[in-house]
């Protein structure tokens, strides 16, 4: 069978270490991203045959045609990584309802329509493996995050059933829940503060976040688990 492996959300952060470690791995990588400048850029950088689509994953039709091109020009996708995600911090008073219904959408309805349409595809492949990007916050909640932790909690119960829902089909799902990781989504962040309640002193790299990913989507007989990857911040929350 061909490795095919989409990774929404791989043109920055930790979508693009996954992306270079499956690259290295010999895997053909569907780079996606809305700004397809960006998800070109990271899939030249790997080097070899990969392709680089324009897609927002809040988008069904937007989701259902990236499918579509990913099997016309790359084959039938096995390996689905679901990071691709926003957050908009605010304590829940001041939180606008765009902002609340843009995080769920992309971080939430987004992983749901790329789920369904790569187990379509899986189902009929006989196999496949899919990694949800959720969050720590997902499972012990944040004060100014409320919105972005219900996506994330809401994220693994989603991931959990769809695990038990596929596996007779050979399909595994699972999850990989980050803590504070070096990406442009964490850059606004007073680290020197907040590193002090990490156990490990320091904010985690999206290398160290790749390689709980790229485990998940190879080890055959894992599946709904939740991997968290967070320095040991949990045993803190
Ligand atoms: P980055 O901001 O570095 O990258 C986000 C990626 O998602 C980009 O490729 C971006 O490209 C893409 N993206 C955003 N919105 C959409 C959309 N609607 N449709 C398609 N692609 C989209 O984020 P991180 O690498 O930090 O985060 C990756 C995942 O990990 C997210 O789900 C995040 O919630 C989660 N996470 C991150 C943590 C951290 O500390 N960094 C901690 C815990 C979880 P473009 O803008 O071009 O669309």
């Amino acid at each position: 069978m061909d490795k095919v492996c989409a990774v929404f959300g791989g043109s920055r952060g930790i979508g693009r270490a996954v992306a270079q470690l499956m690259a290295r791995k010999g895997y053909r990588l569907a780079v996606i991203a809305r700004n397809l400048e960006g998800a070109k850029a990271a899939a030249g950088n790997l080097g070899g045959d990969h392709l680089a689509f324009s897609c927002d994953v809040a988008k069904e039709h937007d989701v259902q045609n990236t499918f579509e091109e990913m099997e016309k020009y790359l084959g039938r996708v096995n390996f689905l990584v679901n990071a691709a995600g926003i957050n908009r911090d605010s304590l829940l008073v001041r939180t606008k309802t765009e902002d609340m219904v843009s995080q769920l959408h992309t971080n939430l309805l987004g992983s749901m329509l790329t789920c369904k349409a790569a187990v379509r595809t899986m189902i009929q492949q006989q196999g496949g493996s899919i990694v949800n990007v959720g969050s720590i916050v997902g499972l012990k909640g944040n004060s100014g995050q409320s919105v972005y932790s219900a996506s994330k909690g809401g994220l693994i119960g989603f991931s959990r059933a769809l695990a038990k829902e596929v596996a007779r089909k050979k399909i595994r799902v699972n999850v990989v829940a980050p803590g504070f990781v070096h990406t442009d989504m964490t850059k606004h962040l007073k680290e020197e503060q907040l590193k002090k309640n990490i156990p490990l002193g320091r904010f985690g790299e999206t290398l160290e976040v790749a390689h709980a990913v790229v485990f998940l989507l190879e080890s055959p007989y894992i599946t709904g688990h939740v991997l968290v990857v967070d320095g040991g911040l949990q045993l803190m929350l």
